[in-house]
């Protein structure tokens, strides 16, 4: 007798493997793998998580009513066309769920966030990757990418795992060469982080524009990685296509109540994004000075490239990393197959992957 099966082509999905945060016989890890926040979340945050274990017998506000409103003051947005969800890769899935389907194609960056083309392919769709330039996003390769099936172009500015961005004037001319039908997707993961001049966060955009869709997340600067709460801003038509798709209850009560404690304290947002550009501007400053490529300047991580060939490939880079307890992110998923992506870390973490792999660069 037949047995159960997916529907056709649900088994091919890729399986997302997140970063590393064991490593065998080691009891007390560095973990940089992830991109988590350096300084961790706001005690504001951890203080309103806490206080929250009164409630929960209740189920939690259902369409993050109170979280939404804070969001919007800090941001000057309307409330009505904000949705939470379970971590901003919701948002990204409810997105081609309601934008994508079979015969559609979705598009990206060569060296883009996996999660674009994973739930473009769960939805049916196809993704479709132009091409970068210099590890960058270009505007014309993703206009060129675009064809009548398109949907949906998802861009991360900056993007991970490259820690590049696209300045204002070249978002502001992808959107103006895009159909009016197809939904503009500015993945804002890293958005806090940014100090370049140039750098426009697209909320702009998605005020004004009938097809941007900005998100955001609790995941990195704010240090709320583990309660999956992330946010995105768009057009009413939009928002609202989302939110008959989400479960009633996506985002939990602890979740909420620590994102709006997180969202109002900016004093600790500023705190942590001085404290990476800080140890970005050094950590950059000594990969190269050991002859490491480096590419991407900006969000909470740095992507040296290593030699393909000799003693200093990144698979030796990566072990040695290892043996001092340190976990970074190997990035061959994403077309790059000699870098290595390392977290910016707190003080101690920071200081000491940087004086393992000079030791490493430096080792005959
Ligand atoms: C980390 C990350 C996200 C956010 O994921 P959450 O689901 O909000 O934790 C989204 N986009 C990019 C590019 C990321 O690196």
């Amino acid at each position: 007798m037949a047995l159960p099966q997916p529907r056709p082509g649900v088994l091919d999905l890729p399986l997302y493997v997140g970063g590393k945060s064991k490593i065998a016989g080691v009891s007390r890890v560095i973990k940089l793998s992830s991109n988590e926040a350096a300084l961790g979340p706001s005690p504001h945050a951890v203080a309103a998580y806490e206080a929250a274990r009164a409630d929960l017998a209740a189920y939690p506000v259902g369409p993050s009513t109170d979280l939404r409103e804070a969001i919007a003051e800090i941001h000057r947005l309307d409330p009505a066309r904000i949705i939470c969800g379970c971590g901003s890769d919701e948002i990204l899935n409810l997105l081609c769920r309601a934008y994508a389907g079979p015969g559609d194609e979705v598009v990206y960056t060569r060296h883009g966030f996996l999660i674009y083309g994973i739930y473009a392919a769960s939805v049916g769709a196809k993704p479709v990757q132009a091409d970068e330039k210099n590890l960058t996003a270009d505007v014309d390769t993703l206009l060129a990418a675009v064809t009548p099936r398109t949907k949906l172009v998802f861009i991360a500015n900056p993007n991970n795992p490259t820690g590049t961005y696209m300045p204002k004037a070249e978002l502001a001319r992808l959107r103006g060469g895009l159909r009016e039908d197809i939904v503009l997707v500015i993945d804002g993961a890293y958005a806090e982080f940014m100090t370049a001049p140039d750098y426009d966060d697209g909320l702009e955009m998605a005020r004004a524009l009938p097809n941007v869709v900005v998100t955001h997340t609790f995941s990195k600067i704010y240090g709320l990685a583990s309660l999956r709460i992330g946010w995105g801003t768009g057009p009413k038509d939009i928002i609202d296509a989302l939110e008959r798709l989400r479960a009633p209850f996506n985002t939990s009560g602890p979740a909420q109540a620590a994102a709006i404690a997180a969202v109002r304290d900016q004093a600790h947002v500023a705190k942590a994004r001085a404290h990476n550009t800080k140890w970005m501007g050094v950590a950059i400053q000594r990969l190269r000075g050991l002859g490491l490529k480096v590419v991407g300047e900006h969000a909470n991580f740095v992507a040296p490239e290593f030699p393909a060939t000799g003693k200093k490939t990144v698979i030796a880079a990566d072990a040695f990393l290892q043996s001092r307890g340190i976990i970074a992110r190997r990035v061959e998923a994403y077309g790059l197959p000699n870098h290595l992506r390392i977290s910016i870390g707190d003080d101690d973490a920071t200081a000491r992957v940087l004086d393992a792999l000079e030791d490493f660069m430096k080792q005959p």
